[in-house]
């Protein structure tokens, strides 16, 4: 039995629960401590059974909380050397364990998997997590879908896959040119249309639930990512993940 829950997901922060009966991990920790911990006890989940805290990269929705969090669960935070060394020195975790792309890390019955993906940081990863034959995606952050992204996520039973926004939302929008140039491009945020297409041409027959994550609050709304993603729903369920608390807590 594997628990899955958005803890936080949107631009303003980010941070994904994995575990099971005895182990647990998070993909980023983007909100607070404080939060972190409020919002785990809120669904009913255990913060002792956290063993590691995975940091995807380094901007701050996804590693402002790891820190405090790292001491206060004596856990250790995996993270690669590059994103660590981009991390101003007031924000690095302590207890680094560094990874590397392409290589699995254990805890317990888990395997995270890192692999590269397209994002303007240092270097950015996203996960697949194995559980008994079982796999789990966690991929946000990612301006292009590139093969490593394609193939994890071919193999997803569940997936948090990034729909941030809404191309005309976006175009229309109140941001700088320059940010909506950074955005939609290669390294910048998955669109509503990217994610469905990227679904649409390669997410598996084993693919039960994707939980549409990292929505814009200026540029997208829940509805827009849902409706955008209408065709799959008789594949697979849908879910929105919230950027103001924790989402439902699936049970793969
Ligand atoms: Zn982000
Ligand atoms: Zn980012």
């Amino acid at each position: 039995m594997v628990e899955i829950c958005a803890i936080a997901s949107g631009s303003n922060g980010n941070c994904y629960y994995i575990g099971d009966e005895t182990e647990a991990l998070l993909i980023d920790a983007g909100i607070s401590c404080k939060q972190i911990l409020l919002r785990i006890k809120e669904k009913n989940l255990n913060p002792q059974k956290i063993k590691g805290v995975f940091i995807s990269h380094e901007h701050s929705d996804h590693v402002r909380g790891a820190r405090v969090l790292a001491k206060k669960l004596n856990c250790p935070v995996y993270i690669t050397a590059k994103t660590y060394n981009a991390l101003s020195k007031n924000v690095r975790p302590p207890w680094p364990k560094f990874f590397k792309p392409d290589t699995s890390i254990t805890i317990g019955e888990f395997a995270i998997f890192p692999f590269l993906k397209n994002h303007d940081a240092s270097e950015p990863c996203s996960f697949r997590i194995s559980h008994q034959g079982k796999n789990i995606g966690v991929f946000t952050d990612i301006g292009e879908p590139c093969s490593n992204v394609i193939n994890n996520l071919a193999m997803c039973d569940v997936a948090f896959v990034e729909s941030n926004y809404d191309e005309n939302m976006l175009q229309e929008g109140s941001y700088p040119y320059l940010l909506k140039k950074r955005i939609a491009s290669s390294k910048g945020h998955l669109s509503n249309l990217q994610s469905f297409r990227l679904l649409h041409e390669n997410a598996g027959n084993r693919m039960k639930c994707v939980f549409l994550s990292h929505l814009s609050a200026e540029n997208n709304t829940p509805r827009l990512a849902l409706e955008a993603h209408q065709l799959l729903m008789s594949k697979f369920e849908i879910k929105l993940t919230s950027r103001s608390g924790p989402g439902e807590v699936f049970i793969l």
